[in-house]
């Protein structure tokens, strides 16, 4: 009977260190983060954040679709108003990432190609006001909105 329980013991030590051998050449699976940064798929759900025109000018026509597909009430809100040419101006646009479970449905709805996801998934803060961002938070520049639009396969320039 201890005789079987020193062979088992063995037998499995044995199969314990084939394990160990097959994974001792293989190229590791894990990366030294932060030093190393993911090659993350360009469909990854990061941040979120608002394209703009190539001028830079807002993109967004405030139709509140994306809020109101949100799954998470009230997280999304906007206001805006018409300039004297009927063109849409929008004054506030908060989305408060705390709330955020990076569905991607607003992403969906929106009909101007607007809001998007970005790969940056290092959003960690100090308080939960921190996480609600504005516009400015939120909008790509021009040149970085053209950028992202090239990447996605999207037409770049946008007028
Ligand atoms: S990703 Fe989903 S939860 Fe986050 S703001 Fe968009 S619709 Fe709401
Ligand atoms: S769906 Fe697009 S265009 Fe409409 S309010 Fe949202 S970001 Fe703006």
């Amino acid at each position: 009977m201890t005789d079987n329980k020193v062979l088992s013991g063995i037998v499995e030590i044995g199969r314990g260190m084939a394990t160990v051998g097959k994974h001792l050449f293989r190229p590791p699976v894990t990366l030294e983060y932060p030093e190393v940064m993911p090659e993350l798929s360009k469909r990854f759900h990061g941040r979120l954040c608002l394209l703009t025109k190539s001028s830079g000018e807002d993109l967004c026509i405030g139709c509140q679709a994306c809020a109101r597909v949100c799954p998470c009430g009230d997280l999304i809100q906007i206001e805006m108003h018409r300039d004297d040419k009927k063109q849409p101006v929008i004054d506030r646009f908060t989305i408060d990432i705390g709330r955020c479970i990076f569905c991607g449905n607003c992403t969906e709805v929106c009909p101007v190609d607007c809001i998007k996801m970005l790969n940056d998934f290092e959003l960690a803060d100090y308080s939960r006001e921190a996480l609600v961002l504005d516009k400015s938070g939120l909008s790509l520049s021009g040149e970085e909105s053209d950028k992202y639009r090239k990447e996605h396969g999207l037409e770049p320039h946008v007028e």
